[in-house]
């Protein structure tokens, strides 16, 4: 499978199911955030974990950053957020896996996890990024991860229009969250013309507040733009929509926007550029590899501004091998993995 370890353990605390996989530390630790879900069964976890880590291998290498990918899966007993003492004893037991792993693998946040939980796994591992400001940590990955948006936006807009400039380009966000919210904040104060939407009404305020238009969220995915930037839920654009877009860019924060890979060459049949998703939300690791390595401001911007210039690489090397940007990104990745690691890149 050529995976470089799978720990799965019985928390002795809370007699869970904890899997973590690491993928590869070829180009650095294997970094991969920590996911509290509730499975079908322990087995689901482990899937979820393997399938997780090689992900992250292939978006820290497209990335360029000397990272490897893993992922860590704590298995919740019920689909209830675990409170106390319940929810102490599974980042405890996942802090000893973590630590068993003696640093080839770097928990951080993920879903259903939060930074003040990287604070109670650093109880029992120094393995651990994520952690609140308070503590010396990065705090919110989101404010990276929508400037890092915002660059590979801006990256399509130069390859399809010749021009990176927001004046006037029209960008549907779909999801005002941490990140959407703050995507469609600079894309306003950039001189965007901004749609908004999002299930929870509340967020109306926010694009009220940006002089946004307000959409229906089961309108957004296909409405008139130059933009759509899906920053909610993963595979809103499947072989249905994928037919019945109507906009020029796909360039958001959500993971795995696509409901199945094969869609990369529908959008391309259809002139649709799109911005392969695990590089255009790379900012959200770049936060935390900036943790791991304390690296300051200006370290950080530049590794930003260069998720634009990936996006042009991949952009421009698929019009010219009539590929998509997606394989393009992941052949960026293999490439770099075999460069530093010939026999582990497959
Ligand atoms: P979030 O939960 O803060 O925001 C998501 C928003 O989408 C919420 O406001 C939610 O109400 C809304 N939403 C859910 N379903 C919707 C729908 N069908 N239509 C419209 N709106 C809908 O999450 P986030 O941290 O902003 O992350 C957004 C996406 O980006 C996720 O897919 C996440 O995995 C990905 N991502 C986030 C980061 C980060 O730094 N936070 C990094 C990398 C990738």
């Amino acid at each position: 499978m050529n995976y470089e370890d799978l720990r799965v353990v019985t928390g002795p605390r809370s007699g869970a199911t904890i899997a973590i996989a690491v993928h590869s530390t070829v180009l650095g630790p294997a970094l991969g955030g920590a996911r509290m879900w509730h499975y079908e069964s322990p087995g689901d976890g482990v899937e979820d974990a393997l399938r997780l880590a090689r992900a992250m291998t292939y978006k820290a290498a497209a990335a360029g950053l000397a990272l490897g990918g893993g992922k860590g899966v704590i298995c919740a007993p019920t689909p209830e957020r675990p409170e106390g003492e319940l929810r102490r004893a599974l980042l405890l037991d996942f802090g000893d896996a973590v630590a068993s792993l003696g640093g080839k693998y770097v928990t951080a946040e993920d879903v259903g996890t939060d930074a003040a939980d990287m604070a109670t796994i650093a109880e029992r591992t120094s393995h651990v990024v994520g952690l609140p400001d308070e503590r010396g940590g990065s705090g919110d990955p989101s404010p990276v991860t929508a400037r890092g948006v915002l660059a590979a936006l801006r990256a399509c807009l130069e390859h399809r229009f010749g021009d990176p400039s927001l004046r006037g380009v029209r960008v549907c966000v779909v999801g005002a969250g941490h990140v959407g919210g703050r995507l469609a904040r600079l894309l306003a104060g950039g001189g965007a013309e901004v749609t908004l939407t999002d299930v929870d009404r509340s967020r109306r305020a926010l694009a009220e507040e940006l002089g946004a238009r307000w959409v229906e969220p089961g309108d957004a995915i296909l409405a008139e733009c130059d933009v759509l930037a899906p920053c909610a839920l993963g595979g809103v654009i499947d072989a249905a929509t994928v037919e019945r877009l109507r906009c020029a860019i796909v360039c958001g924060a959500a993971n795995n926007v696509l409901a199945d890979e094969a869609l990369a060459a529908d959008l391309t049949r259809r002139g649709i550029v799109y911005a392969p998703d695990f590089i255009a939300n790379s900012g959200g690791l770049i936060s935390v590899y900036a943790e791991l390595h304390q690296l300051d401001r200006d370290a950080v911007t530049g590794l930003v501004d260069h998720i634009g210039s990936v996006v042009l690489e991949v952009l421009g090397a698929a019009d010219r091998r009539g590929t998509t940007p997606l394989a393009e990104a992941q052949a960026l990745a293999l490439e770099r993995l075999s460069r530093a690691a010939p026999a582990a890149a497959a």
